[in-house]
């Protein structure tokens, strides 16, 4: 699966790990985790401590909000720490209590790791609701996204990507 996360349509290679940080944020009145707070950890411990400079999505099963911002979030990235964070609890179909299907759930880790990518090569986000890069606020929205970008958007990460 992580060879797919964004692998071919980035068109660069994305090794996969155990993440072995504990996530930071948790809310428990929430329920949630602060998805802020987990990039500011990973920034601590990769980058600070480790001085790991490789991009880092995190992919957990941990569903996610941003203070004074978003009830919640599919995803989180912060492009000059170079780390990302993808949730997949409202990725599945089980969180809206439909038929489960763990197909669905890859094409959507797909799409919303990639778009986390994208963000942490510098990529805004688009208006065009089948690119990769359309900020989605409801899984439908999420579900009709290609899992490619724009011409547009294509473009600019063609030119980030000299800078790999
Ligand atoms: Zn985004
Ligand atoms: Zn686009």
């Amino acid at each position: 699966m992580a060879q797919a996360i964004g692998g071919a349509i980035l068109g660069t290679r994305v090794d996969l790990h155990e993440n072995p940080v504990m996530l930071r944020g948790f809310d428990g009145a929430r329920g949630q985790y602060n998805a802020s707070k987990i990039l500011g950890g990973m920034q601590d411990i990769y980058t600070r401590q480790h001085g790991i400079g490789d991009y880092i999505l995190i992919v957990a099963g941990k569903d996610l909000y941003i203070p004074g911002g978003r009830d919640f979030v599919f995803g989180l990235a912060r492009p000059s720490v170079r780390a990302g964070i993808v949730s997949t609890t409202r990725l599945d179909n089980r969180y809206y209590r439909r038929k489960a299907d763990m197909y669905d759930t890859i094409d959507r880790v797909v799409k919303e790791g990639t778009h986390e990518f994208c963000h942490m090569l510098g990529l805004d986000h688009c208006r065009n609701g089948e690119c990769i890069m359309f900020c989605p606020t409801t899984l439908d929205e999420l579900d009709r996204k290609r899992k490619t970008l724009c011409p547009a958007c294509q473009r600019k990460l063609d030119a980030a990507k000299r800078y790999f």
